[in-house]
């Protein structure tokens, strides 16, 4: 059997554990919403939801957790979403004043809230190679998402691949100008066993990403 931990401190947590649930799979899944560091270590991987990155850091540290999971993604497959994704970052802007505190595991510097205000939210489908049917657009939902400003692992890290890019002909008017190569256009990607969506696809009833995740990440890690 498989332990998917989902980080239950605070936001979208409820909504990836009824999308695990709805998965079909060969091996058994159980998924442990985790608060605290011995339900940690039930776990064989990680999702990190969306929510408020500075509060989920905040109450990692209040909870000691926060060392606990710096180890845990050393070790062991995580998906961050929107604010997760924004943990896992090796380097953040626009935090707030006095900083704020990381994981790490993926070799990307991140924006937070770095779509601005006045496209703080949005919706666009994403055409997404890898996924099961995909020829199937997928809905992502944008909500005052962090951007990626860079890619940056070195040649001692594994690679960093691209699973998902903004398709820049559908970009909000105001990004209009953004390269198709930017880096700014890319909002799924994979390094190692990580893996990160700037987007929620916990959000929409479509569970083709967690199905990635489980594919890609946890299975080949708990062989
Ligand atoms: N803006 C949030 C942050 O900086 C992320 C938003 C989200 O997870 N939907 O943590």
């Amino acid at each position: 059997d498989v332990v998917i931990g989902i980080l239950a401190l605070q936001g979208a947590f409820v909504e990836h554990q009824a999308m695990l649930q709805k998965l079909s799979l060969k091996r058994k899944l159980h998924v442990v919403l985790v608060r605290t560091v011995e339900d940690l270590n039930l776990c064989d991987s990680l999702i990190i939801p969306g929510g408020e990155s500075t509060t989920i850091a905040l109450l990692a540290r209040i909870s000691g957790l926060l060392e606990p999971l710096r180890d845990f993604v050393k070790a062991k497959p995580v998906w961050g979403t929107c604010a997760g994704a924004i943990l896992l970052s090796q380097s953040v802007q626009n935090s707030k004043k006095g900083g704020q505190e990381l994981l790490g595991g993926i070799s990307i510097d991140i924006a937070r809230n770095g779509w601005g205000s006045q496209v703080e939210s949005f919706e666009v489908g994403l055409v997404v190679q890898g996924l099961q049917r995909p020829e199937e657009s997928f809905t992502g939902i944008f909500i005052r998402a962090p951007v990626v400003l860079d890619l940056r692992s070195s040649p001692d890290e594994p690679p960093i691949q691209v699973i998902a890019r903004l398709p820049t002909n559908l970009l909000p008017h105001s990004l209009a100008s953004l390269d198709e190569n930017d880096p700014k256009t890319v909002v799924a990607l994979r390094q190692g066993l990580h893996f990160l969506t700037t987007f929620h696809p916990e959000l929409t009833h479509d569970n083709r990403f967690h199905e990635y995740f489980v594919r890609e990440c946890v299975l080949p890690a708990a062989v």
